[in-house]
């Protein structure tokens, strides 16, 4: 049985915003999507680029995986690349002006990766997936046993630069970066407190947006 509660959703949905956007939908269903950005997040149920951006229908073109990760550019054969062809199809076929790399807070796959968590094992999917991050950690220097918390947090930063730095390696998008045609961001979500952090491209640090008193200090409760 279809549940219940995604019935009762759909019929808030239809007489709620899809009445008052039909006409929005049906334009978009005439004359196709055209959404400018695209973003990259995480599959956590908790952050949802729509409702975080409170994005529209056709405006976002969003790709979810496990924690937000773009893979290197490798134009193999032999494998299905899920986020790459979104990419390409974001990229080339839609031709987005932007790229949003979303990471957030308590990322599961980040702890699957940070505690090797049982029952996963780096034969497990999630684990072949999650050790792409493995230089990214490596990077982070040895870890402090008495700041697990912290250093998942550094973790979850350090998959938002990779992730940033694999987009580069995709021929169309470094091609259109270096023609000003496409930009790329870092950001990243705390969910219990619902905070905004934005990269800065030119220092590489993330600072709050969106709020009007922007605070360093704000940052240490992101989490
Ligand atoms: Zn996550």
């Amino acid at each position: 049985m279809f549940p219940d509660r995604l019935v009762e959703g759909y019929r808030d949905f239809l007489t709620g915003r899809f009445a008052d956007e039909r006409a929005r939908y049906a334009d978009l269903a005439e004359t196709g999507q055209s959404p400018q950005i695209m973003v990259i997040g995480c599959v956590d149920s908790r952050v949802s680029p729509e409702v975080i951006f409170n994005a529209a229908p056709g405006e976002l073109l969003v790709v979810r995986n496990v924690a937000n990760l773009v893979p290197a550019y490798e134009p193999d054969g032999d494998t299905q690349h899920g986020t790459s062809a979104a990419l390409e199809f974001g990229v080339q076929a839609l031709k987005v002006k932007h790229i949003v790399v979303l990471g957030h807070a308590r990322c599961g796959g980040i702890r699957a990766f940070a505690d090797e968590a049982s029952p996963l094992s780096p034969g497990d999917f999630i684990g072949r997936w999650m050790s792409q991050i493995a230089p990214a950690a490596a990077a982070l220097g040895p870890r402090d046993p008495q700041d697990e918390v912290g250093w998942r947090t550094k973790l979850e930063f350090a998959s938002v630069e990779l992730s940033l730095e694999n987009l580069m390696t995709f021929p169309c998008v470094r091609t259109l970066v270096a023609r000003g045609r496409l930009a790329l961001h870092g950001a990243y979500f705390g969910i219990a407190s619902g905070r905004l952090l934005a990269r800065d491209p030119r220092t590489g640090s993330f600072e709050p947006v969106g709020q009007s008193v922007p605070s360093r200090r704000a940052l240490l409760h992101c989490v």
